[in-house]
């Protein structure tokens, strides 16, 4: 009887079951798939970065409870990287946060500043944490979505300013986008900063992929724009930059009152991170231009080789500007429902692939996209197009 009457045992979280980066890679790994889905590359970052943590380990840094804030080495590293890259100034000691990954980064920052029944708005399709971290602050979400327009995943900005209501706390952002691969422009990002100064909200912005732009796209952090910087928490990995995903190195930057703020939820979540690695990733944010220019490079050249690979195989390309990730519409296939295409995808030709749906509230707007990681070795890409290309997918 008490049985039937007990609430869900996770009612807040209920909803959300396995994340479907969780799920797809367990599919590929039992249907020995190629696995364009979940993010992470597929050789390992720079050598010496490696070496610097097994230095630290050897040496004793970091092997009992580092600082709460994180080690200083760190923190140092990451107000040099935000001076050398963007001219931004920031206090080592009392504005910058280090973070299991940015997934706890947004955690804290959101359970820091969100109460219940606060309003959050994030851009649609949305990374799949934020959903969850902003159930467990008890805000209430409030997605706008990127439409393709002139192929191009793109923010209407009206919209964005129409979502905002009494109870918006804050603006989740997030550039270059997942799962889009849309890099916000100087235009965009200046309109959401002037919607922000006039509305009075705070804006959280997950910046992970700042080094993974292309072409003519250039990452502008938005705590860059008027206005912005003290009411910007931005949020930062060393993840993709450094192809070290399972690290779980990240880091919040913000005044020293949000910092506080974000503080006083991640002392209570980790408490602190791991420490060796935080000493190997201060020497990472140092290495020279040549190391992120040819980072760049490389992901610049995978992205053609996938791209060709799925145009030739009868899916319509998104090209992103930015990240990991390419979206695709399947419906010159004859395909319409992405859910469906990804489960089976394994099945019909080895490859596994993220159906953007599971990133909309509006779950019919993102039906027809499914996203390839294309952070893999240039004989995997190639192997996946050549798989995508038979008659399993309609090519
Ligand atoms: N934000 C976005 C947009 C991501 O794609 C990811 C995955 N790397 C994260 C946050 C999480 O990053 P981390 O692995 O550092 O927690
Ligand atoms: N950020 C990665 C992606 O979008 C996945 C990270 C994760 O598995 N949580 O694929």
């Amino acid at each position: 009887m008490a049985a039937m009457t007990r609430p869900p045992l996770n009612r807040r979280l209920a909803a959300f079951g396995t994340t479907i980066f969780a799920e797809m890679s367990a599919l590929a790994v039992r249907t020995g798939s190629i696995n364009l889905g979940q993010g992470f590359p597929d050789t390992d970052g720079p050598e010496e970065i490696r070496e610097a943590a097994v230095r630290a380990l050897r040496d004793g840094r970091g092997n009992q409870y580092p600082p709460g804030p994180g080690v200083p080495e760190l923190r140092t590293a990451v107000t040099e990287h935000q001076r050398r890259y963007y001219g931004l100034a920031y206090d080592p000691d009392t504005e910058v946060l280090v973070t299991a990954g940015a997934t706890e980064g947004i955690a804290a920052a959101l359970l820091a500043l969100v109460e219940p029944g606060d309003e959050v708005i994030a851009l649609e399709p949305y990374y799949d944490s934020y959903a969850a971290s902003i159930a467990m602050a008890g805000g209430t979400r409030v997605p706008v979505t990127l439409r393709p327009r002139d192929r191009r995943f793109t923010l209407d900005l009206d919209e964005l300013r129409d979502a905002v209501t009494d109870r918006t706390r804050l603006i989740l952002l997030n550039t270059p986008h997942n799962p889009t691969g849309t890099v916000l422009t100087r235009e965009e990002l200046t309109a959401i900063a002037a919607l922000a100064v006039e509305r009075d909200l705070l804006v959280v912005t997950d910046e992970v992929y700042e080094h993974l732009v292309f072409d003519d796209a250039e990452h502008i952090p938005l705590a860059t724009l008027p206005g912005m910087r003290e009411r910007t928490v931005t949020i930062g990995s060393a993840g993709k930059t450094f192809s070290y995903t399972g690290w779980k190195v990240g880091w919040v930057t913000a005044t020293p009152e949000l910092v506080t703020a974000v503080r006083s939820a991640k002392q209570y979540l980790t408490y602190v991170s791991a420490g060796p690695f935080q000493y190997a990733i201060a020497e990472a944010l140092r290495l020279p231009d040549a190391f992120f220019d040819g980072l760049r490079a490389d992901l610049r050249a995978k992205r053609e080789v996938l791209s060709r690979g799925l145009t030739q195989a009868g899916f319509e390309v998104y090209a992103p500007a930015g990240t990991y990730f390419i979206t695709t519409d399947i419906r010159p296939l004859g395909e319409s429902d992405g859910v469906a295409f990804c489960r089976a995808l394994p099945e019909r030709c080895g490859v596994v692939a993220i159906p953007n749906a599971v990133f909309y509230d509006h779950r019919e707007q993102g039906a027809p996209f499914v996203r390839f990681a294309f952070c893999k070795r240039v004989e995997v890409l190639e192997e996946a197009a050549a798989r995508l290309k038979g008659p399993a997918t309609g090519g």
